[in-house]
């Protein structure tokens, strides 16, 4: 398998988990180059949180969790998530001195051989990778889910996702149907209503919202529940989506204005507007699909890890690591998942970095 450069482990993606790993593969010893490199396809620093809209201001996040060795530190909760969050990856990409290469497309990984002697072969368009080991830290931006209802290819105004949203400015005077159940439609349709002629929110289920305040204990349940899927070969669901809607006092201002008014999920699209089955119908400019991401992992294809139900199966946890351990691929035990389901969140992605590495290079040696 011949290849450009050859390196022990190849980090693809330079987001929390892909930098978290990096950190800890700089403390185990291994060179720049020699020993490992992080390939990511984005223009500067800052993962997928820099192409976050410019509204979301960093004090409206859930929470950011600090990279390991540098926190972010004291910071202006009314700038741009996405300039906070690249200015900060960019300072630890520099502090560690982290051998990212970008842009890199990373469009397959191979494998050949087999034992100790299974080498991986990273295709990055341009030049190619020779690895011992993977880990992989794609993250979801890259997928965004669109699912399918008739009649979506007749509708006359805009659809897009919450991967293109910029700001509710270009909704001004429009009717808006905002599509699914999770924090983002929520927060969309908060920041879209004030300006927007009308919205009109859908989810398929009815959303569960919560008094009180989101507890460590929440948090670890839904963590494990996630991981109790992956374990099984299971798609993952995002963590983040698991921990439901919170009642914060814009949420309930928007219950109490009507503006989170939910309706179930229409049965067709029309040219102007979508349908439900009972006839009723809504006339709409723009259909907003806050719908989530997938898992974006097909540059893995050609290692054929997919279970039948579409998961990827991973092996199971080693007796006494930690609850959000590593994530090593059953069937390729030197290819680990950092920031895939139960490590999809800021606090889990940080720390996935660390038990890969530390697994990934007890299985190297
Ligand atoms: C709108 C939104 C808001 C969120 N808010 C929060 C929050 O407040 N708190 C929280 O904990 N979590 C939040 N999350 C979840 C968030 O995605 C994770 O917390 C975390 O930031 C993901 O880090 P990551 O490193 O796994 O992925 P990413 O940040 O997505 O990084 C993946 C990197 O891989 C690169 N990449 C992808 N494919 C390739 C390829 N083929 N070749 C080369 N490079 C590639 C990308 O360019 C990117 O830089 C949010 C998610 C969304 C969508």
């Amino acid at each position: 398998m011949r290849a450009d450069h050859e390196t022990d482990v190849v980090v693809i993606g330079a987001g929390q988990a892909g930098l978290s790993a990096a950190y800890f593969l700089r403390r185990a010893g291994l060179a720049n180059e020699s020993g490992f490199v992080v390939l990511d396809h984005g223009k500067r620093a800052g993962g997928a949180w820099q192409y976050r809209w410019p509204s979301l201001r960093l004090g409206r996040v859930h929470g950011l969790h600090d990279l390991p060795g540098l926190p972010l530190g004291a910071a202006d909760s009314t700038r741009p998530a996405a300039d906070v969050v690249s200015d900060y990856f960019a300072r630890y990409e520099e502090t560690f001195d982290l051998p990212v290469h970008r842009p890199v497309d990373v469009r397959s990984v191979t494998a050949d051989g087999s034992g100790p002697d299974r080498r991986f072969l990273v295709d990055g368009g341009a030049e190619t990778w020779s690895a011992r080991g993977i880990i992989n830290a794609t993250g979801t931006w890259d997928r965004p889910f669109w699912p399918y209802y008739s009649g979506r290819e007749t509708f006359t105004g805009r659809q897009l996702h919450t991967a293109d949203y910029r700001g509710p400015g270009e909704f001004a005077g429009r009717h808006v149907v905002v599509v699914g159940g999770g924090t983002s439609a929520v927060q969309l349709l908060l920041e879209i209503a004030p300006l927007a002629a009308g919205t009109t929110w859908v989810t398929r289920t009815p959303p569960v919202f919560h008094e009180g305040e989101f507890t460590p204990e929440h948090g670890r349940r839904v963590v494990a529940e996630v991981d109790a899927r992956v374990r099984e070969g299971k798609p993952p669901r995002s963590v983040v989506s698991g921990t439901g809607l919170w009642l914060t006092p814009e949420v309930r201002r928007g219950l109490e204005t009507g503006v989170l008014d939910r309706r179930p999920m229409f049965d067709r699209i029309t040219p102007h507007g979508v349908r439900w089955a009972d006839g009723a119908e809504q006339r709409a400019d723009v259909i907003l699909w806050a719908t989530g991401f997938r898992a974006a992992l097909d540059h893995l294809r050609p290692l054929r890890l997919r279970e039948p139900g579409g998961g990827i199966r991973i092996a199971p946890q080693a007796a006494g690591t930690p609850r959000v351990g590593g994530l090593r691929v059953a069937a390729e035990p030197r290819l680990h998942l950092v920031g895939y389901g139960p490590s999809a969140s800021t606090v889990g992605a940080a720390r996935a970095g660390r038990s890969a590495v530390r697994e990934l290079l007890a299985t190297l040696g």
